[in-house]
């Protein structure tokens, strides 16, 4: 376990998010704007925080609706200088509740932490009767403490792993869920139970990645199409047509069930591979994953959600 109170600072990088976000009306939980509250505010209303040894950095103040890649960049070069400083133990980042899903995954697989990275959230505003921000905070220390690597998400008491974590409720505080997989824990009254461990730890970094995705001025496009009923591909053919500003690079397909995907589509994913264009398949049933077999039509996406394998393709491209 990390005793961050031993000298070594614990850093919290604020993002913006509904954890800042402000309502005209205190008992509007909704018609709100994010990323309005400083994250030194955010730290400051939670009780636990204080008299640490602590640094906090403003890194962003955005609804994470608008997240891309020069957030990213900011927030990845300031995390890379804090878990390569040995005065540092740990991180906490405070981001929305929309993204954060995608923030989770670029940040684990570029970084890889050896420290722990925590990303906590709200789903009211700092401004509401009862906010959620100040608990999750609170859940998101007791994470750090436990001293393991890697980037987790805190939400409503439990702790998610970055590859399965998903925003699955639009309102309930409560609005992540890790799938089939299940949280890796919950915290109660500042105690961390574990449920399951998350698996393989990275025993080295390659720095490559970072660095080459730290220089670029965008990630290659990656577009995401749906399959469904009366599915006619005309979609994807638009998105072939020439003179686009940003060449196409690759396609990710949320199929129906276990990777199917209408035929009609097919043919045009089909016809934009033969292009050279990639083209993954995940599914876009909220459980499960597509499980292989012969007969898929597209390469799989291993698991990750079609917001992840998104991610996953354009990065893979990246590094190319
Ligand atoms: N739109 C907000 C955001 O993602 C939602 C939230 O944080 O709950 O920044």
């Amino acid at each position: 376990m990390v005793d961050t109170n031993q000298g070594r600072r614990l850093v919290i990088l604020g993002t913006g998010g509904t954890i800042a976000g402000r309502a005209a009306q205190a008992g509007d939980n909704v018609g709100y704007v994010a990323g309005q509250v400083g994250v030194a505010d955010l730290v400051a209303a939670v009780p636990a925080l204080a008299g640490m040894p602590l640094a906090v950095e403003q890194v962003a103040q955005i609804d994470s609706k608008d997240m891309g890649l020069p957030v990213w960049q900011a927030l990845a070069a300031r995390l890379q200088v804090h878990l390569d400083d040995c005065q540092v133990s740990a991180v906490i980042v405070t981001h929305g509740t929309d993204t954060l899903e995608e923030t989770a995954f670029v940040l684990q697989r570029l970084l890889q932490p050896t420290k722990p990275v925590v990303l906590t959230c709200a789903m009211r505003p700092a401004s509401a009767l009862v906010p959620d921000g100040p608990q999750n905070l609170a859940d998101a220390l007791a994470v750090v403490r436990q001293g393991e690597a890697g980037v987790v998400v805190v939400c409503a008491g439990e702790v998610h792993g970055a590859l399965e974590v998903a925003k699955v409720h639009t309102y309930r505080l409560d609005a992540f869920d890790s799938g089939d997989a299940g949280p890796l824990a919950c915290v109660e009254e500042g105690e961390v139970r574990r449920f399951r461990s998350r698996g393989a730890s990275v025993a080295s970094h390659d720095p490559a990645p970072l660095a080459r995705f730290l220089a670029a001025d965008a990630l290659p496009r990656v577009e995401l199409v749906t399959s469904h009923a009366d599915a006619d591909g005309s979609l994807v053919r638009a998105l072939m047509a020439p003179g686009a500003a940003r060449p196409l690079r690759g396609i990710v397909v949320a199929g129906t069930g276990n990777g199917t995907v209408h035929q009609a589509l097919t043919d045009a994913l089909n016809a934009a591979q033969a292009q050279g264009v990639r083209v993954v398949l995940a599914t876009r049933c909220a459980r499960g994953r597509v499980v292989p077999h012969a007969g898929l039509p597209f390469a799989h996406s291993a698991g990750l959600s079609p917001v992840k394998a998104r991610l996953a393709l354009a990065l893979d491209l990246l590094m190319e």
